[in-house]
């Protein structure tokens, strides 16, 4: 398992057990041994339709953990806690989730309902998320749990913000752009409604990495300082200054080191300090996202892959900061919120997929007879690939291996030269690279999954994660893969690693039914609302497992099958009702013309048809036994 460097990303929630099984221990460290979920039997279970309780899902499937995300929550909680204690900072930290990060509501449902003990609340970016934790604050019953309310704003938004204070929440309408003011003054006098008003400051601290691209003062986000003077005194004449209590920041995901943290968290709590001094009933700091997790296991923070932080430093650093500027400037301490996504998510799930064919380098002997040709034929370059095989000129032989390929694929596209000489001679160069040692022997493995659908951020902004076999973790890999997908598409493909690898390490395939299942880890933040549905690959099944007593260890509490060929067909406005029958009427038609009448062949036929429309896009992969 260390060659997939499990330990440094995996801990505590997944690891290699004896049976060279990925396991998944949902409370972390908490858990006693005989608990750990083992991934092979669960997607066994989840897939199996012969098994016992079996549910005969098809994958790919999203297994999610609510557990991971109790104990992310508990320990983000417990390092703010701990900070706060020891260092004797005087007020509280009390987080929302983004729900940006992954709006499944089971996922929204369990953060509110773990989080209800330490008044964790939910931030929303747009008016179908406010929508969204509105009701689920609603049920989670936390009336003082925050809904940050971010992102561009019209009326109708302004208007559900101030309609959830009405309904009792702890709503804070944060200003994101200056107009959004004159909005709120507006709509709160005409709602009679008091609003609890939050600012975004454009903060000069700028984070370097790929997802700080949008902090520092050119930053898409938040107010200018000038901005900010200009919208106190408005505040000031309209009476409402009371009303602004919230100073919030996001200098952009994965903050690589918590230097770069203190920076922003102290140039903030500047600027919250000058608007308590300007008379603003300022309450609450609101440190944004960013906290990072490290998807390669180094630890490092070199890369936007990793940050050189543990949750308790980042908790400390954002303490001390805050801790350091408000008592230099006799302020109260405020309550630190943060608005941590990826660090609360990203743990829970696991997409499980398989490898359904490999294709290797075809390493094929030429016999005498096919090179026939080459020999009548060429000027030399025959002659002299052999004798530089002989003398086993390494060097020679790659460069007359390009020069023999160069010269007959221009006989081929010529006319003079058939497929079958062409083939002979690429078995020909590829039994020479493989004799010198110079062929490469890295598999393309054919994946049931579409990269587009369930690894948007690999396609979008080449954003690795760690991809590991779920078993056979005891076996040495017999070979090294790159990934291929489903789709048409040349882009469909993972050929980067953690750990800079250009491939992987996999077992061989064992072509006798045997499946082989990968899993991709930390995933569960963004990946799933960013995914689209490019050559109409749906969403993947989704099983949500608990810890049980039961003999396995685990239950699965919820399952949903992926999305069939008929919903990916209607997200494309298509009507899957009419096209089976427009497909059925042909169906008729044509078999009456052929004056068939035969009521069997047209079952079947509607019968294909129909399940065409219900099954899920991806391979069917029922017919290989689940033997391993
Ligand atoms: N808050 C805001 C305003 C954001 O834009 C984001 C994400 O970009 C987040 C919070 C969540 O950030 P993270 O997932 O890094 O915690």
């Amino acid at each position: 398992s260390s060659l997939y460097r499990i330990d440094g990303w995996g801990a505590p929630y997944f690891f290699a057990n004896s049976s060279g099984n990925i396991s998944v221990r949902p409370h972390g460290s908490n858990t006693l041994p005989h608990q750990d979920i083992d991934l092979l039997k669960l997607v066994k279970k989840v897939t199996d339709p012969k098994q016992t309780g079996g549910l005969g899902l098809q994958l790919p499937v999203i297994v999610r953990f609510p557990d991971v995300l109790k104990n992310r929550l508990e320990c983000l909680q417990s390092a703010f806690d701990y900070a706060i204690q020891s260092q004797g900072y005087e007020s509280r930290y009390q987080g929302v989730y983004p729900v940006k990060c992954n709006q499944d509501r089971f996922v929204v449902e369990d953060i509110v309902r773990f989080g209800s003990q330490f008044r964790f609340g939910l931030e929303a970016g747009s008016k179908p998320e406010i929508l969204l934790a509105m009701s689920c604050l609603c049920k989670g019953n936390t009336d003082e749990a925050f809904l940050v309310c971010n992102g561009f704003k019209d009326a109708e938004y302004v208007s559900l913000a101030l309609l959830g204070r009405k309904l009792a929440l702890n709503t804070v309408i944060v200003l994101e752009q200056e107009e959004e003011l004159d909005l709120v003054i507006d709509l709160s006098q005409k709602m009679n409604v008091r609003p609890v008003i939050g600012l975004r400051a454009k903060l000069r601290t700028k984070h370097s990495g790929h997802f700080g691209s949008t902090s520092g003062e050119k930053g898409k986000f938040g107010l200018t300082t000038t901005q900010i003077v200009r919208v106190v005194k408005k505040l000031k004449e309209v009476c409402m200054l009371d009303c602004l209590q919230l100073l919030h920041f996001h200098i952009g995901s994965q903050i690589p080191s918590t230097s770069l943290l203190s920076d922003g968290v102290s140039e903030a709590a500047q600027l919250y300090c000058e608007l308590s001094r300007l008379g603003a009933d300022m309450k609450v700091i609101d440190i944004g996202g960013g906290l990072g997790i490290d998807y390669d296991g180094s630890k490092s923070g070199e890369s936007d892959l990793s940050v050189a932080y543990t949750l308790e430093e980042y908790a400390e650093a954002v303490v001390a900061s805050v801790k350091f500027v408000c008592e230099r400037r006799s302020v109260k301490h405020p309550v630190i919120c943060s608005e941590s996504g990826r660090a609360i998510v990203s743990h829970h799930s696991v997409l499980i997929f398989e490898a359904v064919s490999a294709v290797k380098p075809t390493v094929q002997q030429a016999n005498h007879g096919d090179i026939q040709f080459l020999l009548e034929s060429d000027g030399g370059d025959y002659e002299e690939l052999y004798s530089a095989v002989m003398r086993g000129d390494h060097e020679r032989c790659l460069l007359y291996v390009e020069k023999l390929k160069e010269r007959c694929v221009e006989g081929f596209k010529d006319g003079v030269m058939s497929i079958e000489q062409l083939a002979s001679v690429d078995g020909l160069c590829e039994w020479v690279l493989k004799a010198i040692g110079g062929s490469d022997p890295v598999q393309i493995y054919n994946i049931n999954l579409s990269v587009f659908t369930s690894v948007p951020d690999l396609w979008g902004i080449e954003q690795l994660f760690p991809i590991v076999p779920i078993h056979k973790l005891d076996q040495r890999p017999g070979t090294r893969g790159v990934l291929s997908d489903l789709t048409c598409d040349s882009d469909g493909k993972v050929d980067k690693f953690i750990g800079g690898e250009s491939s992987l390490p996999l077992h061989e395939l064992d072509g006798c039914g045997g499946r082989y299942f990968l899993g991709m880890f930390l995933g569960g933040a963004y990946e799933e609302a960013l995914g689209g549905v490019h050559n109409l690959f749906g969403g993947p099944s989704v099983v949500r497992v608990m810890q049980s007593d039961g003999p396995h260890s685990f239950a699965v509490t919820r399952a949903v099958p992926g999305q069939s060929s008929a919903d990916v067909l209607r997200a494309m406005q298509h009507e899957p009702e009419m096209m089976f029958e427009t497909l059925k009427h042909r169906a008729e038609e044509v078999m009456m013309m052929h004056t068939k009448d035969d009521e069997d062949e047209f079952g079947d036929v509607a019968a294909c048809l129909d399940r065409s429309f219900h099954n899920m896009p991806y391979l069917a992969t029922e017919e290989a036994s689940m033997s391993n």
